[in-house]
């Protein structure tokens, strides 16, 4: 039984009077009353001790705020909770506070490398991995053979010499870094050649005119938006040049009357007048992913047309963690291992962790170990088989007026690869006569009892792209799509 009593309101529509403002206010218990009871009560008792006494109090306070605020707005008696009210709201407002702000979502939308759901997951392996050297002592930086200092990239060194031809390769936090790190340790103060057509701007604010001019070298543009030859490339170079710039056009296409050189060309170019030959992979694809359907260039034929330096993502098509790998000579990676800016911008054990079990499937060739590589490269039959015995299922649970449709369609790559990069795939098209798409959306977002959907709308319908959709996860995805249609 609760002690204190905030029932006892006097029920009037404003308060009129100071006394009556005054009596009103006295009835409202104090913090220490309210937290006294909380902690003591059997259904709150756990949650008060989970969240501490601050916590405990400081939720106390703030409801306590929104009371004395109605009240001298002139609500309601009525309106004033009670104290049993009151305990369910700081309970309430607790739960809130300790939910995790980053949390699994289900990915329906088909689009394999979503930026903004994290890009590449990770096999519950490299997890392992991750957990197994965050709560010990490693040997992230000690030769324990030699008992010495040693360094952090010797972890992943061999195998990106194996997987690409590099004759050296450091991680940074992401692609974005690799390429200001290299810019800025070869390029500093002086001019890097690159064509108009390769001045792109990836998104988040990642605009090469701009990464080159915070890395305090030149932007030397040549060539047109839509064709720039060998000729402009040499007639740029000078004294001044340091580095001949490639960048992959990840999320656009120039079609047309176009014309570039070939990365041979530039690379024989580079060589004869000794300016190394710098590649922004972007994507950065370690083996032909064609059979596939996805056409993005391997990093290997980067170095095997003669480039210097290539850099690329550790989480777009590689599979891996957030990194970016920097990758070629190795007169040319020690001096950026140099930079004092290496420093600030290196990966941590985590990431290292990761990164080397995912090497590690594309060494032994188990490219199904690694979840997005094992996504992209499922048929759009394979996911046939999936999708009709899952709308099945769910049309059992749905209400009538809704129609569920198994039907071809597309999953997108995502994550910067090549332009509108897509693969067949099946679809689940869900229609509601009681609900629009957008209500839909918005209900298997937001809904409290599940874990979040995340969907993709085509022309006003509903599509699940279960390419994306782990199988584990299905369950859960028809629970909440039944709840959303209901
Ligand atoms: C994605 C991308 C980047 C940025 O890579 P992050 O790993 O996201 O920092 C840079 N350049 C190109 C060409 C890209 O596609």
């Amino acid at each position: 039984m609760l002690k204190y009593r905030v029932v006892a309101f006097p029920v009037q529509k404003r308060l009129k009077t100071k006394a009556e403002g005054n009596a009103l206010f006295r009835q409202i218990p104090s913090v220490d009353e309210i937290l006294t009871e909380f902690a003591a009560a059997l259904q709150t008792r756990e949650l008060a001790q989970t969240a501490g006494r601050e916590m405990t109090a400081s939720v106390i306070r703030e409801i306590l705020a929104a009371i004395r605020k109605s009240a001298r707005n002139g609500a309601v008696a009525e309106s004033i909770p009670n104290g049993h009210e009151i305990q369910a709201a700081i309970a309430r407002k607790i739960q809130e506070k300790l939910a995790p702000s980053l949390r699994p979502v289900i990915n329906a939308t088909g689009v394999v490398l979503h930026t903004n759901l994290g890009r590449a997951p990770l096999s519950a392996n490299a997890a392992g991995r991750i957990a197994a050297s965050a709560t010990r002592y490693s040997n992230l930086e000690y030769d324990i053979a030699a008992g010495a200092r040693g360094k952090r990239d010797a972890h992943t060194s061999a195998a990106f010499a194996e997987l690409t031809g590099a004759e050296s390769a450091i991680v940074v936090n992401n692609n974005a870094a690799a390429v200001f790190l290299v810019l800025n340790t070869l390029a500093k103060g002086a001019e890097v050649v690159v064509s108009r057509g390769e001045l792109i701007e990836i998104g988040d604010g990642f605009r090469i005119p701009e990464i080159m001019a915070e890395s305090g070298a030149r932007l030397r543009e040549v060539g047109t938006t839509n064709r720039t030859v060998i000729a402009d490339y040499e007639r740029a170079l000078s004294h001044e040049t340091h580095l001949l710039l490639r960048v992959h056009p990840s999320n656009f296409k120039i079609v047309g009357f176009t014309k570039h050189p070939e990365l041979e060309e530039l690379a024989a170019l580079g060589h004869k007048k000794r300016i190394p030959v710098f590649e922004d992979l972007g994507s950065g694809c370690l083996i032909d992913l064609t059979s596939a359907g996805v056409g993005e260039p391997v990093v290997r034929a980067s170095f095997v047309a003669g480039a210097d330096l290539v850099t690329f993502s550790g989480d777009k098509l590689l599979g891996g963690p957030q990194a970016g790998i920097i990758a070629g000579k190795r007169k040319f990676v020690e001096r950026i291992r140099q930079n004092p800016l290496f420093r600030a911008l290196r990966v941590d054990k985590l990431t290292i962790a990761a990164l080397e079990v995912t090497l590690d499937a594309y060494r032994r060739g188990a490219l199904d170990e690694i979840p997005s590589l094992r996504m992209i490269r499922m048929s759009a039959q394979e996911i046939h088989r999936r999708a009709s015995p899952f709308a099945d299922n769910l049309r059992a649970q749905l209400p009538k007026g809704v129609a569920l449709e198994v039907r071809a369609g597309f999953s997108l790559i995502g994550g910067g690869s090549t332009p509108g990069q897509k693969v067949p795939t099946t679809l689940v098209a869900v229609r509601s006569s009681q609900y629009s798409a957008l209500e839909l959306d918005e209900k298997l977002r937001k809904a409290t009892s599940h874990v979040p959907v995340i969907v993709r709308i085509e022309k006003k319908t509903l599509m699940i792209d279960l390419r994306t959709v782990f199988e584990e996860e299905e369950p859960a995805l028809a629970g909440a799509l039944a709840a959303a249609l209901a």
